[in-house]
């Protein structure tokens, strides 16, 4: 494949480029959410036109295979018909209401049906706000103050998961965030990711003051780092022992690995495995602003207007986006829809590595259902500090050859890649030309 460099027009002008400095103008750093800017890897952030299927195409109308998918929810490509219908007809009966439709109790329905430690939910409008109730309904319902978080797990940008690891074993955190005070994050806790002993000791410290443990159980905010059998068990273990509830944080890997989730995995290989409370967004919400936390009936039942635990929303529930949600989960539900999804990530992989391999580059790559990641690193790393030892300079030469041939992956290296259905094995072979080239230019 040539570099696709005649997108941009006969005058020369790189419509990216002026949209880019106009946003500036406006908007902080030109984006609504930072990664956005390209500041990891530097060049400019391509402005979407449009998208269809597994393509979108920039301003200067130049085409990308799109390994992002709006960083997950497009899990059927962009523009999947009977999503654009259900979208199109919800709109027309009207785009919001602040009172209960059916449509809420569908999706409900739909979601509980594959999720079976989950007996009720709520839906929200993002994955922050769903992360942060289910901490304040953990902590209303214990009746404890303290969380346990892990280095490299994200939840969304509430104030008190805004936090990294403090010095020495098994301390509470320091904001990583201006304008959040230190007070703010004194019960937070944060731990190494898959290290059983530290989490032991921090259980046998502050185990009876904890009102929850949140993890992500296929890390993707540190792009692919899956939570080792012994240590997710030993969460479920420790938080049972201690009276903690357990809180999976399935917004990236719910319906996205595997129809149950990442815990549907995990409970084939623990018996008995339950989470108390799941967190879930991206996927259930198609494309639209739409999450969710739910969990055991009894927890549930602590939030208002049922129990004292508050919780609310202007647009929770919205009838466009559960319209969304609801017709991608019914596709996403058909027989089949995993295996071929699967199957056609694991050949991306392995592509991918077979590619490395021949140009002698570092590469250690792994994936589950239409989620995956790779490392610049011999081997696939096991935490946060092992994920930061991959080689930032060679994956921005990566980013930007692929992006130069039309692939567009995460710009940072510490972000998952997503595969849509709508991905063909022709677009999987395209890609994997455009790796070739690239590794070639990296030995
Ligand atoms: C994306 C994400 C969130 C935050 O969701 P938003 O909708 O961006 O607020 C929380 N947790 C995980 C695991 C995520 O991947």
């Amino acid at each position: 494949m040539t570099p696709n460099t005649d997108s941009i027009d006969a005058a020369g002008a790189d419509r990216n480029a002026s949209l880019f400095a106009r946003a500036q103008r406006v908007i902080p750093g030109g984006v609504n959410s930072p990664v956005r800017a390209f500041r990891a890897v530097g060049g400019t952030p391509r402005f979407v036109a449009r998208a269809q299927g597994p393509y979108f195409w920039d301003a200067n109308g130049q085409r990308y295979i799109d390994y992002i998918g709006s960083w997950g929810p497009m899990i059927l490509g962009h523009g999947h018909p009977a999503v654009l219908e259900a979208v199109q007809k919800a709109a027309r009966d009207g785009f919001s209401f602040g009172a209960p439709t059916e449509r809420e109790i569908e999706l409900a329905e739909e979601i509980l049906a594959h999720l079976p430690s989950m007996e009720m939910l709520r839906l929200v409008s993002s994955g922050t706000e769903a992360g942060m109730s289910a901490l304040r309904l953990a902590r209303g319902a214990t009746g404890r103050s303290k969380i346990l978080k892990f280095e490299g797990c994200y939840h969304g940008h509430a104030d008190a998961l805004l936090v990294k690891a403090g010095s020495g074993l098994a301390t509470f955190g320091n904001p990583t965030s201006a304008g959040v005070p230190p007070e703010v994050v004194q019960h937070t806790l944060v731990l190494p990711y898959n290290d059983v002993a530290q989490l032991e000791q921090a259980f046998a410290e502050h185990g009876k003051e904890l009102a929850c443990v949140i993890l992500e159980p296929i890390a993707g905010n540190m792009n692919f780092v899956r939570a080792s059998i012994p240590f997710m068990r030993r969460c479920r273990e420790l938080c049972t022992q201690y009276g903690a509830l357990l809180i999976i944080d399935e917004v990236m890997t719910g319906f996205r690995v595997a129809l149950g989730g990442a815990q549907s995995l995990y409970a084939q290989a623990i018996p008995g495995f339950a989470p108390d409370l799941t967190v879930l967004g991206k996927v259930i919400g198609g494309g639209m602003p739409l999450a969710a936390f739910g969990g055991k009936r009894a927890v549930m039942e602590q939030l208002a207007p049922l129990g004292p635990v508050y919780q609310a929303g202007t647009l929770s529930g919205n009838p466009v986006a559960t319209a969304c949600g609801l017709a991608t989960l019914r596709e996403i539900a058909k027989p089949g829809f995993y295996d071929a999804l699967a199957q056609r990530t694991r050949s991306l992989v392995e592509g991918l590595e077979a590619a490395a391999a021949r140009h002698g580059v570092p590469f250690a790559a792994d994936c589950e259902g239409g989620m995956f990641g790779f490392f610049l690193l011999p081997e696939l790393p096991q935490n946060y500090q092992q994920v930061m030892h991959s080689d930032g300079a060679r994956f921005n030469r990566l980013f930007h050859g692929l992006l130069d041939r039309g692939v567009y992956i995460a710009p940072a290296l510490y972000e998952a890649g997503f595969v849509s259905a709508a991905h063909s094995e022709d677009d999987i072979a395209q890609t994997l030309a455009a790796a070739e080239a690239v590794f070639a230019s990296l030995r």
